[in-house]
């Protein structure tokens, strides 16, 4: 069986047309031009005009940092955005199903519900590794997606490249990989392989390891066909102007962001041998995230006793197979000696 794109989009995507916006109309060649088109306030104050709706400086950009063309390029307001034009672009709504792997990240359930999409739920093995034959085997014709987060949130672990693989040449829909904490791992990001999967798209976001959780940009790359099919449903301006010039600053300063990368990896590993030392961890799962998974005697006790210190972390103890289990998201120097000090003391 081949992968066929056009059997997977829903009827009413290929059949409408764009809204087209003042500024997909006519754009700038960069001579004087005097704007009349967009009901603008012509007063300048750094935005009152509309974004560039294809966001075309700052996907040149990325496009070249990642090696990759620019169509293969969709940046949207969060992750959790490029993750909902996807299933309304594919999914039909009381017809279709998709396929996720808990525990794992929550937006694939509550976009699922949204968009009124079975959500298939194949629980990860022991080892947080994907059950393959399982995944297989819960395939139907109207399977549409495949939700691989990796590496994983909240287990912290990566996806073994030969599950992903096998996966990707087996599924005739689309394997998306949720790349949101790659910055962390010592793993090849996806994006390097897609021009090997006609059905690989790959979401990565700047609110992680780029320290911009603020200002809301997802990244998600494809094949240009599949990203035109979402350009073509997306809102026109769904990136802000203050977004694209905040994110188009920070991305070029690689140095700054790989010095944070590291001090964060370094307290990672302050943070792992502490716990280590704690009779109440029964256990500290391995992680190429910015967070530790940590198995307790008992997380929801442990949890309280952190929040009466003023230290929130996240309780995950019903998640599948996370009994118990605490999650601890990597902070400065001075908030993980801190986290450590009340650690030792309960
Ligand atoms: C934090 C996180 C995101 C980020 O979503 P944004 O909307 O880009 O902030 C995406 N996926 C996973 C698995 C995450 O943990």
């Amino acid at each position: 069986m081949k992968f066929d794109l056009n059997s997977i989009i829903r009827e009413n995507v290929k059949a409408m047309r764009p809204y087209s916006s003042a500024r997909d109309e006519y754009v700038s060649n960069g001579s004087k031009m005097v704007f009349l088109d967009a009901n603008e306030n012509p007063y300048e104050n750094g935005v009152n005009r509309y974004p560039d709706p294809q966001q075309r400086n700052l996907k040149q950009v990325i496009a070249k940092q990642k090696k990759v063309n620019s169509s293969q390029v969709l940046l949207g307001n969060g992750s959790d955005e490029v993750l909902d034009l996807l299933f309304r672009a594919f999914c039909q709504p009381k017809e279709d199903n998709i396929i996720s792997l808990p525990p794992t990240y929550g937006m694939y359930t509550v976009l699922a519900n949204l968009n009124e999409i079975e959500e298939r739920k194949v629980e990860l093995l022991p080892n947080f590794q994907p059950d393959v034959e399982k995944i297989l085997n819960c395939i139907s014709t109207n399977t549409k997606m495949l939700f691989i987060c990796s590496p994983n949130n909240p287990t912290g672990n990566s996806i073994s490249f030969e599950s992903i693989t096998k996966l990707l040449k087996s599924f005739n829909g689309l394997v998306i990989i949720d790349e949101a904490y790659i910055d962390f791992s010592d793993q090849e990001s996806w994006v390097s392989q897609l021009n090997n999967y006609p059905n690989l798209v790959i979401t990565q976001t700047l609110s992680k390891a780029y320290g911009l959780a603020g200002i809301r940009l997802g990244l998600c790359f494809a094949s240009a066909e599949i990203i035109s099919v979402l350009n073509k449903i997306k809102p026109p301006y769904n990136v802000n102007e203050l977004t694209q010039q905040k994110a188009l600053k920070r991305i070029l300063d690689t140095n700054a962001i790989q010095k944070e990368i590291q001090l964060i990896l370094e307290q990672r590993n302050l943070l792992i041998s502490a716990l280590e030392t704690l009779p109440y961890v029964t256990k500290i799962y391995p992680s190429k995230a910015n967070f530790v998974l940590a198995k307790v005697d008992n997380a929801t006790k442990r949890y309280n006793q952190l929040l009466t210190k003023g230290i929130v972390i996240r309780n995950r103890t019903t998640q599948a197979l996370c009994e118990n289990t605490l999650r601890f998201t990597i902070g400065t120097p001075e908030e993980n000696k801190l986290l450590i000090d009340v650690l030792k003391t309960l």
